[in-house]
């Protein structure tokens, strides 16, 4: 059964009198553990169905079934629950907390999972020595946001996201604002966590090239999708 399934999804912002089309009948879905990246320019609707398949902002039409159960039918206190519990989020702007440090965004973030579940569990200790060891971060953990680089934030966040075993890892331009070493670092470990930690990753980024780490290249244009590819499934300069 695929883990994401979005069916006919619309979705129209109202800002006064006007009426702005983002994505207009976007359906497909996405099976356990695939890689799946959307592509597009500036304007194309990703980060619209980025939001709207986290539980960020609901559809104005169609619908979007995570593991089997249509958001729109749960309460907001609902969606929370399991956004909290199975998805684990990374931005472009890694949007850590700036009086943390590492290791407590990392902690908080395993708190707020727990949030979410019935059953609460304790903080994946070799989890998080393996994250920290793949993404080169295990002697930056003590330091907060402000003293570490932009890649080795983003590998924080990357790290922050994955520490909850989120079935579903939504990364919105997770490389927009790296170099060529820390994009890679950024892609291969999104890799790894689809292949090894058999995840479900779904990554926007408007690089044709990042985006062939995928298994599945699905490109948007005026709100809708507009062709599906195979990726190389490996990071480009690997
Ligand atoms: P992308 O992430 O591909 O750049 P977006 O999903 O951000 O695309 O935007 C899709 C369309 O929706 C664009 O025309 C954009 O201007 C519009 N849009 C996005 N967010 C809002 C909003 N909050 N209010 C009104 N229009 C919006
Ligand atoms: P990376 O390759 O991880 O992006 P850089 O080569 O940019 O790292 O930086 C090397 C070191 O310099 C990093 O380990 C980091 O501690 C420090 N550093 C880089 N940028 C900043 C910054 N804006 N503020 C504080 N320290 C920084």
């Amino acid at each position: 059964m695929p883990i994401i399934v979005a069916q006919s999804v619309g979705k129209t912002y109202k800002s006064g009198k006007l009426q702005v089309p983002a994505l207009r009948n976007v359906s497909f879905s996405v099976e356990p553990g695939e890689f799946v990246a959307v592509v597009g320019p500036s304007g194309s609707g990703k980060s619209t169905l980025f939001y709207i398949l986290g539980g960020l902002t609901a559809a104005t039409s169609g619908s979007v079934l995570i593991d089997g159960t249509d958001f729109a039918r749960l309460s907001d206190a609902e969606r929370t629950k399991m956004r909290r519990a199975k998805i684990g989020f990374v931005f472009q702007r890694f949007n850590l907390l700036p009086t943390l440090s590492a290791m407590g965004n990392i902690e908080i973030a395993h708190d707020i999972a727990n949030l979410g579940r019935d059953k609460k569990i304790e903080l994946d200790k070799p989890l998080l020595e393996h994250l920290s060891g793949l993404l080169g971060i295990s002697g930056r953990l003590d330091h907060r946001p402000n003293e570490l680089s932009g890649g080795e934030q983003q590998r924080v966040a990357i790290a922050r996201a994955l520490i909850t075993r989120p079935s579903i890892v939504l990364a919105d331009e997770p490389t927009g604002n790296l170099d060529t070493k820390n994009s890679d670092a950024v892609l291969n470990m999104l890799r790894t966590s689809s292949r090894e930690l058999h995840q479900t990753v779904l990554m926007i980024t408007h690089n044709p090239e990042a985006a062939q780490v995928a298994d599945r290249i699905l490109t948007m244009r005026d709100g809708e999708i507009t062709g599906i590819a195979a990726g190389r499934g490996i990071a480009a300069t690997v």
